[in-house]
């Protein structure tokens, strides 16, 4: 009888793996004004405002956000449902928004050599990490699962706005870079509507707009990774910035007293193995963070280093299974090591 353990999937406050350390010194103005909902792209979504514009940014974001929800997810009836059930057999056009974001999921594939994968869907849904029945499948079906993951095959028509994945069977999943792209929907629409101030928190993906209220910066906390513990190894502090976490700790089910999370490595086809426990990466972009930090991940701490050299601005913090927390170049000034049990690691 194998023995699984499922761990609560709904990702709470507590199993992100950036938060906003708001205790740490802002003062909600008078002005502030924050929405909260938990059905959408399955996670915790919290976005605060610190102008007397926010109230109709926040429900603007929020109407936005339903929108990426209905056709991005793979939830039946989305546009992603309708391109994946014609697999093999033909192209599906798409909104605009749709295709923009398989524009970049598949620019991130080719850039990262295919360890984020936008057509990672058959081999997620054979784990099922995040859903009723995860379990580790037999080597065999994964090999077969394997064949159906392959970016170079998804076929994109920017004329026309379609998309076609060429063999039955295949799916996209954007698991890994939908809540990036909410993020930066909501900051455009914060800024449309004027809002200057802004605190937003998609599940982890977190993004400090402007400066808090007293004119500092925004202080984002990256969780201790480690499963069974609590609280964060640190602290970094940003503007118009996104900050970006992927980890073990926030999907995963333990069979045989093995972990298995959900990112999973396309060249193997198992929860990537590579001594990481968390990627946190920050960039002025999040659906760019999103997607790094899910590729860097699957790549781990050299080759996904490497990978940030292709992308100027981008810092990150990787977190070693040895309690080492290694800090690109531009935050060794701001990282703030809160955690005795991690230590910095050498260049
Ligand atoms: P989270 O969504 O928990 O914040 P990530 O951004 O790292 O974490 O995304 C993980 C999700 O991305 C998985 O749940 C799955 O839907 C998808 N995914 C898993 N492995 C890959 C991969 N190698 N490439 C692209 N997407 C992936
Ligand atoms: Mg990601």
């Amino acid at each position: 009888m194998k023995n699984i353990q499922r761990i609560c999937l709904c990702l709470t406050a507590l199993t992100v793996g950036s938060l906003f350390l708001s205790a740490c010194g802002a003062k909600a103005s008078d002005k502030s004004v924050s929405g909260t909902r938990d059905d959408l792209l399955g996670t915790v979504i919290t976005l605060t405002a610190y102008d007397k514009n926010g109230e109709r940014a926040i429900d603007r974001s929020f109407g936005r956000i339903a929108d990426i929800h209905r056709r991005m997810t793979t939830g039946e009836g989305s546009e992603i449902a309708e391109l994946n059930e014609r697999s093999g057999a033909g192209a599906v056009a798409l909104s605009s928004d749709t295709f923009a974001l398989l524009v970049c999921a598949g620019e991130v594939s080719r850039s990262s050599g295919g360890a984020f994968d936008v057509t990672i869907g058959p081999l997620v849904r054979l784990w099922d990490v995040g859903g009723e029945a995860p379990t580790v499948p037999e080597r065999a079906r994964i090999e077969d699962t394997l064949s159906l993951v392959d970016y170079s095959r998804l076929e994109l028509d920017r004329d026309n706005e379609s998309a076609f994945l060429s063999q039955k069977g295949m799916s996209v999943d954007l698991g890994g870079i939908a809540k990036g792209y909410a993020c930066d929907e909501s900051v455009r629409i914060f800024l449309e509507d004027g809002v200057s101030s802004a605190l937003l928190d998609l599940g982890g993906n977190i993004y400090g707009l402007g400066r808090k209220p007293d004119g500092s910066l925004w202080k984002v906390g990256v969780r201790n990774p480690v499963i069974g513990e609590d609280g964060v190894v640190g602290s970094i502090q940003v503007s118009d910035r996104a900050v970006v976490t992927s980890g073990i700790n926030e999907r995963y089910f333990i069979e045989d007293g093995v972990i298995c999370h959900h990112i999973l490595d396309p060249g193997d086809g198992r929860p990537a193995d590579n001594g990481l426990l968390s990627v946190t990466i920050i960039n002025e972009s999040s659906v760019i963070a999103d997607a790094l930090s899910t590729a860097c991940f699957v790549l781990g701490m050299e080759k996904g280093r490497a990978l940030l050299g292709q992308y100027p601005g981008t810092e990150g913090i990787f977190i070693t299974d040895e309690r080492k927390i290694l800090v690109t170049d531009g935050l060794k000034d701001s990282f703030e090591l809160l955690n005795s049990g991690f230590s910095l690691a050498e260049q």
